[in-house]
């Protein structure tokens, strides 16, 4: 038996059984079933007392006691069991959900017995649904805890049951010591004391008790978060001695020129000292590729700006290239604004620009004289060809793929330092795991004199009264965004909610201006509206999510969102931050029906509690699960078995500090004492990665 053998070829499985355990779990060989981790544990080792409990056990456990006071209960449509259960110390209850009469009447009253099972805590007692009930105690204790593992009532009705499962991986793990090897050099489980691998493997699966399972399950993890920094480790130091970059030595006469006497604020600490961690970057001769991430309103804009005259005084141009063409816009002009008493040419392209206009751009970019262009993907076509393109920032990373990002690298022989900016907040540990192709900068501090945004959920009994509120905030001098869904499988639909939401919007608030963008328009009518609404001429503005990214109003101080519940998460916190970017106190109000799912409530409830792009970001992959966040593409590599992103961001942080450790000394794992985790991760990665260029 090796770790590749096919599992039809195991005692007890055969070919049948093999197909119906790789249809239905995807377990084909020796390997998968000794990573088919349990989903939780029987906890035979002991008999537990009610009086003892104080929180929900992790693992299902064993009373002994008797079964008193049973009942049937009307419940909604149908009607359970329920029983008193007592031990000397206490009692608790037992449920049935489905049952029949016989299994009502065998159930054995006032004698003393075991029960097993999971107990659940809610409401200040505890509780346990569908009980085992044994009464033979030699049946009872087993003297160690038992894998549960997934399982499906397809493979049941096969016999392939837990016990099943119990009896193949217990055979696999007495063949352990010939199977599987040491993977991690000693000196680091024993200065991280992580347990041997071979007791891990077998821990997982039979623990003799809870500590022997948490050693287990620690070193698993860790073993997991371990390699995939590895992996990335090696692909990194391999990029960095790859890449080739324009080295911008100085900061010249245009950035302290501008910093002297343009620069219409103090920057944030933040602001600051991002700002140096790219200046290092772009002094090396090696390419930088920086993620620029920043809450909305954090002030990322201007790091841009000044990232760009860097480049200039270096005598290179630089490119900026945003998602839509709104945002696009909004960039153009505040850079346009704050470069309005300097000599810098600025322009801006995108797929609507007139063919004149693109005509002088082609010949400024190639002759030099255009030293900042910003615009859409229209700036990726091949007819847009620089003189010498030394920077290249991207915002809104998401909504580009890393294709697009490729495409602007090949605008230069030696590919531009490259800077992407966010707004989505990505879960530190996601980033940290997930960009180690990319050098995180953070700006984590909100200019000064901003104002909290406060959020509230109103529901449609209160619509009157967020009206009136509205017009309070519009007496003030203030202006209000109204947003609404538009999803594509229902875009009709959505359209005509929107519509009608305008007709409304107008009515109540008969004595102001009102406009609108959405998806549908011409770009120069969505323009124009913005405009009217951003130069302050309408009070209102009635928006699809077209106005999610970027735009730019500081004196919009209410953003109310219809149909809240059906936005994401990281989306309404991106339509939030439209509000909370002037002086002003700003409000945030969620509009929603009365009736909503578990999800949307949690969603609804994290808006409501914190202003956290990080804390939210946390709760939407909770929520969603990372590969969805990231997009499917790239979910598969890090779709992990044991590891959980957010839950053990202490064992990614040690494994990625001892990742860079190891190849600080050994870039390229050559030390002896090193040789067993190279070769487990050549095994592990045999023609995923280019090992072979590296070492
Ligand atoms: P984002 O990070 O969301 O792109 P912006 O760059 O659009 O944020 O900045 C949001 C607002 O904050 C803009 O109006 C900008 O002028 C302002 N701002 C940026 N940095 C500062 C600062 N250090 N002090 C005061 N206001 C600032
Ligand atoms: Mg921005």
């Amino acid at each position: 038996m090796t770790l590749d053998t096919s599992i039809e070829f195991l005692k007890n499985i055969g070919p049948e059984r093999a197909k119906v355990i790789k249809n239905v779990l995807g377990l084909a060989t020796v390997e998968d079933l000794l990573t088919f981790y349990p989903l939780r544990y029987m906890d035979k080792s002991k008999v537990y007392k009610i009086g003892d409990l104080t929180k929900e056990p992790d693992a299902d456990i064993q009373l002994r006691g008797k079964i008193t006071d049973i009942q049937e209960i009307a419940y909604n449509k149908g009607k359970r069991l329920s029983a008193k259960f007592r031990d000397e110390t206490g009692s608790l209850d037992l449920v049935w959900f489905r049952y029949s009469k016989w299994m009502k009447e065998s159930i054995p009253l006032n004698k003393e017995l075991f029960i097993f099972g999971k107990v659940n805590f809610f409401n200040g007692s505890f509780s346990m649904p569908h009980p085992d009930i044994e009464t033979d105690e030699k049946k009872a204790l087993h003297g160690t805890l038992l894998p549960i593992y997934p399982g499906s009532e397809k493979l049941s009705k096969r016999g392939i049951n837990n016990k099943f499962f119990q009896n193949v991986i217990l055979s696999i793990l007495k063949e352990l010591p010939s199977l599987i090897s040491e993977n991690l050099p000693t000196y680091l489980s024993s200065s991280l004391q992580l347990t041997d691998r071979q007791s891990a493997f077998y821990n997982i699966h039979f623990p003799k008790d809870y500590q022997h399972f948490q050693a287990a399950d620690r070193r698993l993890k860790f073993e997991e978060a371990f390699f995939f920094q590895l992996g990335y480790g090696l692909k990194k130091l391999h990029q960095k001695t790859k890449s080739f970059g324009n080295p911008f030595p100085i900061v010249g006469d245009y950035f302290n020129h501008f910093y002297e006497n343009c620069l219409p604020f103090e920057l944030t600490g933040a602001q600051k000292r991002v700002l140096k961690e790219i200046r290092t970057d772009m002094r090396r001769s090696t390419q930088m590729n920086r993620l620029l991430q920043g809450d909305v309103g954090s002030g990322k804009t201007m790091v841009a700006l000044l990232t760009m005259l860097i480049a200039l005084d270096n005598g290179f141009q630089s490119c900026l290239m945003a998602p839509t063409e709104i945002l696009a816009q909004q960039h153009f002009n505040s850079i346009k604004g704050l470069l309005q008493d300097t000599a810098i040419n600025v322009r801006f392209l995108t797929g609507s620009s007139k063919t004149a206009d693109r005509k002088i751009i082609h010949n400024e970019l190639e002759n030099g004289e255009l030293s900042i262009l910003v615009g859409t993907h229209a700036l990726l076509e091949d007819k847009v060809k620089f003189k010498n393109l030394g920077l290249a920032i991207i915002d809104e990373q998401h909504r580009f793929g890393v294709a697009q990002r490729a495409k602007l690298w090949a605008k230069n022989n030696i590919p531009p330092h490259i800077l992407v900016m966010t707004a989505t907040p990505i879960p530190r540990t996601l980033a940290m795991s997930f960009y180690s192709d990319l050098d995180v900068s953070v700006i984590d501090e909100m200019p000064v004199g901003r104002k909290p945004i406060i959020t509230a959920h109103r529901r449609e009994k209160d619509r009157l009264s967020v009206y009136n509120f509205c017009r309070e905030e519009i007496e003030k001098g203030r202006q209000i965004y109204f947003v609404y869904p538009l999803i594509e499988e229902s875009e009709t639909l959505d359209y005509k909610n929107l519509m009608e939401g305008l007709d409304h919007v107008m009515n109540f608030f008969s004595s102001y201006n009102v406009t609108m963008v959405h998806g549908r328009m011409k770009p120069a009518e969505k323009d124009a509206n913005m405009q009217y609404f951003a130069s302050g001429k309408a009070q209102i503005m009635v928006a699809t999510t077209v106005i999610e990214v970027g735009v730019n109003v500081p004196n919009a101080s209410v953003m109310v969102i219809e149909s809240a519940e059906r936005f994401g998460l990281s989306q309404l916190h991106q339509l939030r931050g439209r509000v909370g970017r002037g002086a002003e106190q700003s409000y945030c109000i969620l509009m929603s029906d009365d009736k909503l799912s578990k999800e949307s409530r949690t969603r609804i409830k994290t808006m409501v509690q914190t202003n956290d792009g990080f804390r939210i970001s946390e709760v939407d992959m909770e929520l969603r699960g990372p590969g969805d966040i990231l997009g499917t593409q790239q979910s598969g590599t890090i779709d992990f078995k044991k590891l959980n992103l957010i839950e053990d961001s202490a064992i990614i942080k040690a494994s990625k500090s001892a990742v860079e450790k190891i190849l600080e000394q050994d870039s390229l794992l050559n030390h002896p004492d090193n040789q067993i985790m190279k070769q487990y991760y050549i095994r592990q990665y045999k023609g995923k990665n280019k090992w072979s260029q590296i070492s």
